[in-house]
């Protein structure tokens, strides 16, 4: 780059909120005096979809995009976009990731055993190159404060530091940016993330020598908006509306945790779990239909 900005890359999946996380990094840099330019967000903004963003602030910034080993900073909101992305980080930069994990349907080798082509968390692929790397674990902190919609906002607080503005800017585009109402809690989260402490780093999954069992369907019958989209999309037929809209789950052995319900409910309403976590549990189904 012939200017003396600095880049930042944000990468999740479709439905984590990077596009807002995006528009609130580039709004705070504005706020401080800076010429921020912010690229178009490439990916699939549906749920499931790898999604990125480039941002490049400075005195004067010709181009919003950030070329490979030139970000100060990549906020990864999902551990195999921090993998998919790190290249971009200049040596010595820094690494922001979530320790949440997104299975696509497609790593999935062997649904019924839940054994998947997944990246396994290799810290020494950030340490040979001096990366500065904050593990967090943003769904946790954000359940913590109820809602797990938040999660956005403690990466954002986790990435403050590596940005270098006042306090002020950050929580002035929080609170012109979050939807109406959620300001409050996303700014906890936020300084919720400020403070996160180093996350431990999940250990691999065992590779389960046998099936053990159908996955656990979780439903939010509070969040479920009866779009009809999980029980169209699933292969083994586990999910039905009823003619009053409640979701039911109708053939609960069927299922084979290939999550394509989770990743393209628009409403957050549907989680499963591998029948390891399963294993002492009946299907949730919770809140009331209103
Ligand atoms: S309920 Fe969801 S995870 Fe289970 S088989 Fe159907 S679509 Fe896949
Ligand atoms: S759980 Fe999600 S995808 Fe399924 S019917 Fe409800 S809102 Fe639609």
């Amino acid at each position: 780059m012939s200017d003396s900005s600095k880049g930042l890359l944000l990468a999740g999946v479709g439905g984590q909120g990077v596009i807002l996380a995006s528009m609130i990094i580039a709004d705070a840099l504005m706020r401080a005096g800076f010429d921020v330019k912010q690229s178009e967000v490439h990916g699939m903004a549906q749920r499931g979809g790898s999604v990125v963003s480039h941002i490049r602030w400075g005195k004067e910034v010709a181009s919003p995009l950030v070329e490979k080993g030139s970000a100060e900073v990549l906020a990864a909101f999902e551990w195999a976009e921090a993998i998919r992305w790190v290249d971009y980080v200049r040596d010595e930069g820094a690494v922001v990731t979530d320790i949440k994990t997104i299975v696509p349907p497609g790593a999935c080798n062997d649904t019924h055993a839940w054994s998947t082509a997944y990246p396994r968390f290799e810290i020494d692929l950030f340490r040979s190159r001096l990366i500065e790397t904050q593990f967090v674990d943003a769904t946790a902190n954000a359940l913590q404060l109820g809602n797990v919609r938040a999660a956005n906002s403690v990466i954002l607080g986790s990435v403050a530091a590596f940005v270098g503005i006042d306090l002020v800017h950050w929580e002035e585009a929080i609170k012109s940016l979050v939807p109406k109402g959620t300001e409050e809690i996303n700014l906890a989260a936020f300084h919720a993330g400020m403070t996160a402490p180093m996350a431990q780093i999940p250990a691999p999954p065992a590779e389960p020598a046998e099936y053990l069992g159908p996955h656990l369907i979780d439903i939010q019958q509070d969040w479920c908006k009866s779009c009809d989209i999980c029980p169209r999309v699933c292969p083994e037929h586990c999910l039905k509306l009823d003619t009053d809209g409640t979701l039911l789950v109708i053939n609960a052995d069927a299922c084979t945790g290939c999550r394509l319900c989770e990743m393209l409910c628009p409403d957050f309403a549907i989680t499963i779990r591998p029948p390891a976590a399963a294993e002492h549990h009946e299907p949730a189904i919770s809140g009331r239909k209103m």
